[in-house]
């Protein structure tokens, strides 16, 4: 097991406890056999990394971190000309849900949203937070038609999940735009594609909205 002890100093220190029982007599306990490692540079090594590669509040991938995978991934499918979508995610009127129930309910829903997603796409899909409320969303080996399939289901889920904060239960939604890469486009660029077709879906639910009130 790995633990944390004080030392004589007062400092703090990771320990990795190895330990086997022994026994006289083939019954009679007589205690442990082992080796204690203070692996305190390990430990703050895998934190400092977490907090690098983690969204500090959603924990999933960071945008930079994703971005560092997402070009291996962009790599790999020009080289193997496979196909590679990426979807731009944004939670609609989410600000409206920050003010209504303020900015802990909206953390809330952040990580709900987050959680959702992230437990519904394929093992080898790359989900990160690209900042605010925007989700990025690579899907590799992942044609147009498919990624559209998967990305209906996930609204789907979404739709399903009501969140409880004090006596309220917040409803959410959110928008997505789809792109597939093309031969020898770029990371920046497709994400900026998918970017422009959120824009434009939004807009056109804005638009919707306004003509029925
Ligand atoms: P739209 O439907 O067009 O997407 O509008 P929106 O209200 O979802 O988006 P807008 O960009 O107007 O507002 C996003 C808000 O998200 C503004 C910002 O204060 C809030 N926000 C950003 N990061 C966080 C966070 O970590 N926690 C919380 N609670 N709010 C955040
Ligand atoms: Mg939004």
């Amino acid at each position: 097991m790995e633990y944390r002890l004080k030392r004589s100093d007062g400092v703090y220190r990771w320990i990795n406890d190895r330990g086997v029982p022994y026994y006289l007599n083939d019954h009679e306990f007589a205690g442990y056999i082992g080796s204690c490692m203070d692996v305190t540079d390990k430990v703050e090594g895998q934190k400092m990394r977490d907090l690098a590669q983690r969204d500090g509040l959603t924990r999933i991938y960071s945008r930079q971190y994703f971005e560092q995978l997402a070009n291996i991934e962009f790599s790999k499918a020009k080289r193997f000309q496979s196909d590679l979508c990426i979807a731009m995610i944004d939670i609609d009127k989410f600000k409206c849900i920050n003010d209504t129930y303020g900015h802990h309910a909206g953390d809330l829903v952040l990580k709900t949203v987050a959680q959702t997603i992230n437990d519904s796409i394929r093992t080898f899909d790359l989900f990160g937070r690209y900042g605010g409320d925007e989700f990025v969303l690579l899907m590799p080996n992942t044609n147009y038609a498919k990624a559209a399939s998967i990305i209906s289901r996930l609204q789907d889920s979404l739709d399903t999940i009501a969140i409880t904060y004090n006596d309220a239960l917040i409803h959410v939604s959110a928008s997505f735009g789809l792109y597939q890469m093309h031969d020898e486009e770029i990371l920046e660029k497709v994400i900026i594609e998918a970017d422009k077709k959120l824009y434009e879906i939004k807009e056109n639910l804005k638009n919707n909205q306004a003509n029925r009130s």
